[in-house]
């Protein structure tokens, strides 16, 4: 007996998912996540299990993608263009792994582990070794012809290499790397055009639309991961081989792919991406594994729209949908006004996410993100969920636009935003706000190092009026703060012996702990080696500092309007009464003995001959500077064991790379440089 209850929910679902593919595969405009439409797509999978006598050939269980759309040729696929079942869990991808090994009697075979790669399935057909035809999967048994558009992919070769057969298909995953993506959108934003969502389907976008110039324009790339039709022509007979053998045709072949020989292999591959997926410079959102031996592949054959001899084993999702209940403002310790989004609590990669970062006035409205909105959410890796946009098709008009507060909602100053700059800030450096933020930074691990004095104790420490300015740490008394609520005497003595250990801390550190807009612990260096103790630096002029290499106009700028305002040089004299007031020993420069001025490194991965920081305080002493980012600006990237995603980025800008024995070796020639200079003077 069908529970009607359950019957109309099946209608209902497949309205929703036809209409969701419908948006996903032909307008590569989607309204939902990802993880959304799995979760769909799920529970009518789970009703159709338990009632089987309603599956139709239609419903969105059964069928690939969409049908074609009007305006491309259509190209009848020789061989179907699949789907994959997917495995969201452990257990799913064992029950998998189950059913494989019982469809073959038990026997033993590899599994080829692959990214899946989010992106669009695309079908190229080659005669006597020449690109014919490239087309789009479509609802798998006709496609879109987008030979044209693939063509401008220079990934895609137009001929092959080596000796490929008369007829041969192959099928492979057309993206946008992130990278294009990022300066597309860049564009646009200048532009004041709207953003796009994200890069797969601005990549679909790009490939499914009439004008290659467009394609060409995007500078997309393409993996191939399986072959297709071959006109009878036997080629290796197992995937693995069958990769290598496409590598020595000149297709393109991800270098990830792994061949495992047990569950416990593939699970590994699994965890080890998902921790590492935005290493890569394309997106990903799973892993793909496949029974590798072609006669096993056969014989294992296809159960509806999949092959029952690979699965995907998907990641959580990333991104959520849900309302946006408000928008909050926190002031920040330079000031700046951020703006953050209040939401409708919200599972994203396993973690509730009720707060999400908005950054500035300007992106909320390119965004075009109103208060009420269904926005979507993203939380990728390790990064501050930040909201990407508004589902506009679900807006429905009770909508409000947000608008920067006119007056600080914490000292109800005047808010002021300077021209050339993204924020909104509060002018007023003795806000409370301001302050508990600059106190967290002061007494941080990279800044003055007063351990002890957590963000609670901060915040308690300023609404008890015991510390109103940074210079009021150094007034404090044990005896005060055994007043404070479940203060103990351990964590007083510790409090105070810290503050006054930390009036020794080197003038760079005190430079970098006071807050100045744009100085941070590599500025603070320069300042530090140029004027040697703070009175000194207050005198110096934007031109003076200028001329400094390593500070521009903006730097400088903020230097010379920080001393401008009586409050702060108040407070620096109260913390030279307090004798917090280091001096720097001044390194004159001599050229011969810097062999490495002007020269910017980058240190990363792990080093066996020392820590990292004191490679980075040899470079430093041979007049090197050192950056913790890869830019086009980047010398040498020193790359120890693990180097991960900066190693990337510097194969990409093709800035040189040093290994630790390069390095070592660099070290070495400099010290005897400096050595036979001295010699000859
Ligand atoms: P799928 O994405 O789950 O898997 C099949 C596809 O994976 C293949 O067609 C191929 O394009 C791709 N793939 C990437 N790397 C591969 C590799 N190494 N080997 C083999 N294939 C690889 O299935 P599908 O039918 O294409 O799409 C379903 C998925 O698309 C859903 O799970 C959902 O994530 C998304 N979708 C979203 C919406 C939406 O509204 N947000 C709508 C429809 C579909």
């Amino acid at each position: 007996m069908v529970d009607s209850n359950d019957g109309r929910r099946i209608v209902e679902l497949r309205t929703q998912l036809n209409f969701h593919n419908y948006r996903y595969y032909a307008l590569d405009d989607p309204e939902i996540t990802d993880g959304e439409y799995d979760l769909l797509i799920r529970e009518l999978r789970q009703l159709e299990e338990q009632h089987p006598e309603l599956i139709t050939s239609d419903s969105p269980t059964q069928r690939v993608g969409a049908a074609p759309s009007d305006g491309f040729t259509q190209v009848q696929h020789t061989q179907p263009m699949l789907s994959l079942g997917n495995a969201f869990n452990l257990e799913e991808l064992e029950a998998w792994y189950r059913r494989s090994k019982n469809l073959m009697d038990d026997a033993e075979f590899d599994l080829v582990c692959e990214l899946k790669i989010d992106g669009l399935a695309v079908n190229l057909t080659y005669q006597n070794g020449t690109l014919v035809q490239g087309a789009t999967r479509g609802d798998g048994t006709v496609g879109e012809d987008v030979t044209q558009n693939l063509r401008t992919i220079r990934s895609i070769p137009v001929t092959l290499q080596g000796d490929p057969p008369a007829h041969l298909e192959v099928r492979g995953e057309v993206y946008l790397p992130l990278d294009e993506f990022r300066l597309l959108n860049e564009g646009r934003a200048e532009r004041g055009e709207p953003l796009y969502a994200n890069p797969r389907n601005t990549g679909a976008g790009s490939v499914r639309q009439l004008d290659p110039k467009v394609t060409a324009s995007r500078k997309m790339q393409i993996w191939v991961y399986a072959l297709g039709d071959m006109g009878g022509h036997s080629g290796p007979d197992n995937h693995w081989d069958s990769m290598e053998w496409m590598r020595l045709l000149g297709f393109r072949i991800n270098p990830n792919n792994k061949l495992c020989h047990s569950l416990e292999e593939v699970h590994d591959y699994y965890l080890s991406w998902l921790e590492r997926r935005h290493e890569l410079p394309y997106e990903i959102d799973g892993i793909v594994i496949k029974v590798s031996p072609f006669a096993f592949q056969n014989s294992m054959g296809v159960a509806g729209r999949e092959p029952r001899w690979a699965i995907a084993f998907k990641f959580p999702p990333e991104q959520a949908v849900t309302r946006l209940l408000n928008i909050g403002i926190n002031v920040g310790r330079t000031g700046s006004l951020n703006p953050y989004a209040v939401l409708e609590p919200v599972l994203v990669s396993g973690t509730t996410v009720r707060q999400a970062s908005l950054h500035n006035a300007e992106d909320i409205h390119r965004k075009d993100v109103r208060i009420g909105d269904w926005v979507i959410i993203e939380r990728a890796g390790d990064v501050i969920p930040h909201v990407v946009g508004p589902v506009l098709d679900r807006r429905t008009g009770e909508e409000t636009e947000f608008e920067m507060p006119k007056f600080c909602p914490v000292c109800d100053t005047g808010v002021v935003k300077p021209e050339d700059e993204a924020m909104h800030r509060c002018p007023n450096t003795s806000c409370p706000a301001q302050f508990f933020e600059l106190l967290k930074h002061f007494v941080s691990k990279g800044a003055m190092d007063i351990d002890g004095l957590g963000e609670q104790w901060c915040r308690i420490l300023i609404d008890q009026k015991l510390v109103s300015d940074l210079s009021d740490l150094y007034k404090l008394k044990k005896e005060e703060l055994l007043e404070l609520d479940r203060m103990g005497e351990k964590l007083a003595d510790k409090i105070i012996g810290n503050i006054e250990a930390s009036k020794k801390r080197p003038l760079p550190r005190l430079l970098f702990a006071l807050g100045i807009l744009h100085v941070g612990s590599e500025v603070a260096e320069l300042l530090a080696q140029r004027y040697g103790n703070m009175a000194e630096l207050a005198a110096a002029s934007e031109e003076q500092l200028t001329e400094i290499s390593g500070i521009g106009p903006k730097i400088a700028e903020s230097i010379v309007a920080y001393f401008a305002v009586d409050h702060n040089t108040d407070v620096l004299e109260a913390l030279r009464a307090a004798e917090v007031d280091p001096q720097h020993e001044i390194i004159e420069v001599d050229p011969g003995q810097m062999p490495w001025l002007g020269q910017t490194f980058v240190v990363t991965g792990t080093l066996s001959s020392f820590p990292r920081r004191e490679a980075e305080s040899r470079i430093k002493a041979l007049g090197g500077s050192v950056a913790s980012a890869v830019t086009k600006k980047t010398s040498f990237l020193v790359a120890g064991e693990s180097a991960g995603s900066k190693l990337d980025a510097a194969r990409k800008l093709e800035t040189q790379v040093l290994d630790e024995d390069m390095f070592l070796e660099k070290l070495r020639t400099a010290t005897a440089e400096i050595a036979s200079a001295e010699r000859e003077s």
